[in-house]
């Protein structure tokens, strides 16, 4: 049964569009898609809309590149190329978290050549430990409720809102479970399915991903395997956007144990208060206590601390930098992260991807060189490799 639902769910996010463009036929709903992983999908859903979160696709880069200088990152660039050719046409909005300077640059170019009914920015606290964090986010989340209600045509009330945070809390809840299960034996789902799942919660309709993830992990749940010793891994960056490396990783004996990426642990990462304070608030609080990220950070740099923490308690015996070419944001805390593992003895390996790359095989003799020498009993400082 667990095999089955899960090629439902690897068959529905290798065509995320032929999904969502099915959604509209058959509801005659409306699709906001999202950059990034930040923005508040539970607004989008409790207005009645398909938040839809773009996140790569294979498509050729030459009219984003028209627009985008070669320096902003190949996420941006590939996210513009697929609205430019045509690939995004069920959208009927979009919201642009404002991060760094490579995104706030395509939210305009966006809006000038593929305008779009409901187009709205999402403006998040840079420094989210500052008192006014707070206020200042519930404030563009207050902005966000409102445009999206006003695009409907109606206000978005406090129930729906509170139904949506409910079925996203259920989703977060079950991919948790998942992240798990592989944790406690990757072999009952390997580091790409893994991977491939969280990815599909991005752009399959929750309540039918919730059905099917509930099935999944109760299937998994039932199994009886003795736990393989596997080298744990913890990954850190930007995306998972090649799943070839999660492929080096399988082949190479390696189980990621945890990750503070944007499209993996990260988006999952605990729930939305369902009482206590307002809907908005929670959505505010969970927020601002999300793993840091170096767009959303303070000067002193958090999350090395959390990545040296995380790491030791999964008891990782390697790190994994995961990071996109010209993502400044990641590259400007690199070195600081670096230092941390260093002193706490952790070896770490950073490889630098794009979207778009089609020939990663070169990554995979790296992986593997680095795989042999974390399994080891040694643990050894990153060298170049
Ligand atoms: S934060 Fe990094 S990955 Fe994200 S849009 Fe900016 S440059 Fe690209």
């Amino acid at each position: 049964m667990g095999i089955e639902v899960l090629e439902v769910i690897k068959q529905a996010s290798a065509n995320p569009g032929r999904q969502v463009q099915e959604w509209k036929q058959r509801t005659g709903g409306k699709v906001i898609g999202f950059l990034l992983t930040d923005v508040p999908e539970e607004l989008i859903h409790a207005a009645g809309f398909f938040p839809f979160g773009i996140c790569g696709g294979s498509v050729r880069m030459d009219r984003a590149e028209v627009h985008l200088q070669s320096w902003s990152c190949s996420y941006v660039r590939n996210s513009l190329a697929l609205a430019l050719n045509g690939k995004l046409d069920f959208l009927d909005g979009l919201i642009v978290p404002l991060t760094c300077d490579s995104i706030r640059m395509v939210s305009g170019i966006w809006k000038h050549n593929r305008p779009l009914p409901y187009m709205g920015n999402y403006r998040l606290p840079m420094q989210v430990e500052r008192p006014s964090a707070k206020k200042y986010l519930l404030g563009e989340l207050e902005r966000i409720k409102r445009g999206l209600g006003d695009y409907r045509g109606k206000d978005i009330s406090e129930e729906e809102l509170i139904r949506s945070i409910r079925l996203y809390n259920s989703n977060r809840n079950l991919l948790r479970k998942l992240f798990n299960l592989h944790e406690c034996n990757p072999d009952v789902i390997s580091n790409k399915d893994l991977y491939t799942v969280l990815g599909a919660s991005m752009v399959i309709e929750r309540e039918k991903l919730n059905r099917l993830l509930s099935e999944l992990v109760k299937s998994l749940e039932d199994k009886t395997k003795k736990p393989v010793k596997k080298t744990k891994l913890y990954l850190s960056g930007t995306f998972i956007n090649l799943p070839e490396i999660l492929d080096y990783l399988d082949e190479s004996g390696g189980a990621v144990v945890g990750d503070d990426l944007k499209n993996g642990f990260r988006y999952i990462e605990a729930d939305v208060a369902e009482t206590g304070v307002s809907p908005l608030e929670s959505l505010a609080i969970r927020q601002l206590k999300k793993i840091p990220f170096a767009g959303y950070d303070v000067p002193s740099n958090p999350r090395r601390y959390n990545l040296v923490k995380e790491a030791q308690r999964k008891k990782a015996q390697g790190v994994l930098f995961l990071h996109l070419k010209y993502c400044e944001p990641e590259n400007y805390d690199y070195y600081d992260n670096l230092q941390a593992l260093e002193q706490a003895g952790i070896p770490s390996l950073r490889i630098e991807t794009e979207f778009g790359e089609t020939s990663p095989g070169q990554l995979q003799t790296r992986i593997h060189a680095f795989m042999e020498m974390v399994g080891g009993e040694n643990n050894v400082r990153e060298k170049e490799l």
